[in-house]
């Protein structure tokens, strides 16, 4: 189904979890890592496809390029996307990864950065990050 205005092809199939067009249920099968596949080339190993449109489900091959996890993240930061719409909701951290929490404790007990910037930096309040650093929480994470 394309739209006459941004080029893009929204995929009509099932959704996954996130939004993405998936082929099949049972091959977990992202519909634009397929059609990358099919109308450019191959995605290498450890590659993201990403969308220049932002459309999860588009599946318009003209949309897509190949990038990796870090370009993507750093695409949806450039675009706002991360802290815009932060799974980090203020207060809780309850979304933390174990990544972030580590790179919390390094900048604040290493890097002897303010736990107040840190936690600006990850969109949840201090109290949560000095629950972090005198492991109140996230004590399993080492
Ligand atoms: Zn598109």
């Amino acid at each position: 189904m394309p739209i006459p205005e941004t080029g893009c092809w929204l995929w009509l199939g099932g959704l996954d979890g996130s939004g993405y067009g998936m082929l099949s249920d049972e091959l977990e099968q992202k519909a634009h890592r397929y059609s990358f596949h099919t109308f450019k080339h191959s995605i290498p190993a450890n590659r993201v496809v990403m969308h220049s449109c932002d459309i999860k489900c588009c599946v318009n091959p003209a949309h897509l390029s190949v990038g990796t996890y870090r370009d993507n993240a750093l695409d949806a930061s450039s675009k706002g996307k991360l802290f815009n719409t932060s799974p980090w909701q203020a207060g809780t951290g309850s979304k933390m990864t174990a990544e972030s929490v580590r790179d919390v404790r390094h900048r604040v007990i290493d890097l002897h950065e303010s736990p107040v910037s840190v936690a600006k930096l990850y969109g949840i309040n201090s109290s949560s990050i000095s629950k972090i650093i005198n492991g109140r929480t996230w004590r399993h994470i080492q």
